[in-house]
């Protein structure tokens, strides 16, 4: 079996020469203009050069795409599709996701800066897998009938809610869209997808595959655009019935509000976090938990909600520790993202940047050690790269233990006693997430039980399939993506209860 190659560039312009991005939005089964004329530039935070222009949605071409979603919605075609051939054409999209797996590899990359190994071997295939997955679910559950009196039948059945709002972030453009569209799509709703500004161009070239493999015009209509502008628009609008969100807990937030100020549209929300990965002295293996810490933290550019930024270790076993995750760090340094076999990319532009390197210097500011790292690196070219840092002693009330840093930016945190080490993991405002070494079969249980996190890993971190939920308790958001549980948030129970004579 040959491994997979891996798609590369000699730079940002040759592949984006050879892609020509499409750069419009996709409403009604055609790619289009924004309706006032709009676009913002589509900058590679590998180089810093513009490879795109990006149809700048606003209010009046969400209306139109909602009204089209709608309209899709309400004629059945797709809503009332046998499940069977639902199934069908969700299976031809995800093929299509694969067949052309090099090229949304390669527009991941030049759009968001993470390496291109990454986008070709996780990215694009987990998408096509998720999409797949919801695919071959659709024709598999049944509904119910409630155990009553023998006088009626009482039928619980799940409905499609209608037109999905779909509002994603740019740390996984491709992966996080799958997310939403594949049990939203599956269970026969309609879907708005609004990519992040940072990262548009994999959601606007799957629209066209997805009508491709057979999904009706108007099931799936893509507006790139601001947060602040299309963004707010489908929060706002009275004909959303409900927005599936990833992004920061802050814009979560303004999500909550829009539906309280239109038509209590239902939200889920799949939020920030501030994954506490706890080394308690027993570890059966103190190389391999060093190694799911660096990685834990440096993947995606730490650009990943789950990241386990806060690594807590017993006090005695601090500086070996620390020392054997900083051996595997150095390995992780940035490289071009385009050349096959990078580790770790560019973050995602400019802004991120800057945010990440002022957490950095608040860390500082704070009297936390620099064990590791701390600088902007690759300046020459022109591009966004950040070193993997470690910061050794940190106190967990400083701004770089309690805020999302979003960068590969690692905060080390010691404790004395494993109760001291689940009140650390637990003083945060986040819940996503939560990692712990033991040998002890007893301490993993009770620990993994006191942590307040919607995913908790034992002697081993990030793990988990499409057959697993994933999402947040707290302000980690709520809701659940990936999973059959993922199918319910995008349907509604209804009770018909039929009197028999
Ligand atoms: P973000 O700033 O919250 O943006 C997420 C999405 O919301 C983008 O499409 C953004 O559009 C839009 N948006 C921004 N402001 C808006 C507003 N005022 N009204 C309506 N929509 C608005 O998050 P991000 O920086 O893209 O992504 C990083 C965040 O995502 C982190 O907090 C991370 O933890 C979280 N995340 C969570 C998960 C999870 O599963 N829990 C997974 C991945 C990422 P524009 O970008 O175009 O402005
Ligand atoms: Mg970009």
């Amino acid at each position: 079996m040959s491994a997979t190659a891996i798609p590369t560039a000699s730079s940002v312009a040759e592949a984006a020469e050879r892609l020509q991005p499409e750069g419009r939005a996709f409403i009604n089964g055609a790619y289009v203009a924004a309706i006032g004329g709009a676009t913002f530039d589509c900058v590679s935070p590998i180089d810093g050069s513009v490879i795109a222009q990006i149809a700048a949605c606003d209010t009046a071409d969400v209306d139109v795409a909602v009204a089209g979603a709608r309209a899709a919605f309400n004629s059945g075609e797709w809503s009332n599709a046998s499940p069977s051939r639902r199934k069908k054409v969700l299976q031809r999209f995800a093929a299509l996701i694969l067949k052309n797996a090099d090229e949304l590899a390669l527009l991941e990359t030049i759009d968001m800066g993470k390496p291109i190994s990454d986008s070709r071997l996780i990215d694009v295939p987990g998408s096509a897998k998720c999409i797949n997955f919801y695919a071959e679910a659709v024709d598999k559950i049944s509904d119910e009938i409630a155990p009553t009196d023998p006088s009626a039948v009482a039928m619980v059945v799940r409905e499609p809610l209608g037109v999905i709002g779909a509002v994603v972030p740019w740390n996984f453009p491709l992966m996080m869209a799958s997310w939403k569209l594949g049990p939203a799509l599956a269970t026969g709703n309609s879907v708005v997808l609004k990519p992040a500004e940072q990262s548009s161009l994999t959601a606007i070239r799957i629209a066209q595959l997805a009508v491709d493999a057979g999904l009706p015009a108007g099931v799936l209509q893509v507006v790139p655009g601001m947060g602040e502008t299309a963004g707010q628009a489908i929060g706002m609008h009275m004909d959303v019935d409900m927005v599936a969100f990833t992004g920061s807990t802050e814009v979560g937030k303004y999500f909550m509000q829009y539906s309280g100020k239109s038509n209590l549209k239902r939200v889920s929300l799949e939020c920030g976090g501030k994954t506490p990965h706890i080394i308690l002295p027993d570890c059966p293996d103190l190389d391999k938990a060093a190694s799911a810490v660096a990685w834990g933290i440096f993947f995606n550019q730490g650009e990943v909600c789950n990241a386990g930024s806060r690594l807590l270790v017993h006090e005695d076993i601090r500086d070996d520790f620390i020392a054997r995750v900083a051996k595997v760090a150095a390995g992780i340094q940035p490289g071009d993202p385009l050349v096959a076999g990078t580790k770790m990319g560019a973050m995602v532009d400019e802004t991120q940047t800057d945010r990440v390197l002022g957490y950095i210097e608040a860390g500082r500011a704070e009297g936390a050690s620099i064990a590791l790292g701390g600088n902007r690196v690759m300046t020459d070219s022109g591009g966004c790269y950040i070193e993997p840092t470690i910061f050794s002693n940190v106190d967990n009330g400083m701004k770089i233990a309690q805020e999302e840093i979003f960068g590969p930016v690692l905060s080390t945190i010691t404790f004395k006693n494993v109760e001291e080490a689940v009140a650390i993991a637990n003083d945060t405002i986040y819940g996503l997430a939560g990692a712990l070494w033991t040998r002890d079969v007893s301490t993993a249980h009770k620990v993994a039980r006191q942590i307040k996190a919607g995913v908790v890993w034992v002697n081993c971190f990030d793990a988990g399939d499409i057959t697993t939920p994933f999402g947040g308790f707290k302000q980690s958001g709520f809701g659940r993506d990936k999973s059959l549980h993922a199918m319910d948030k995008y349907t509604d129970l209804k009770l018909i209860w039929i009197q028999l004579d």
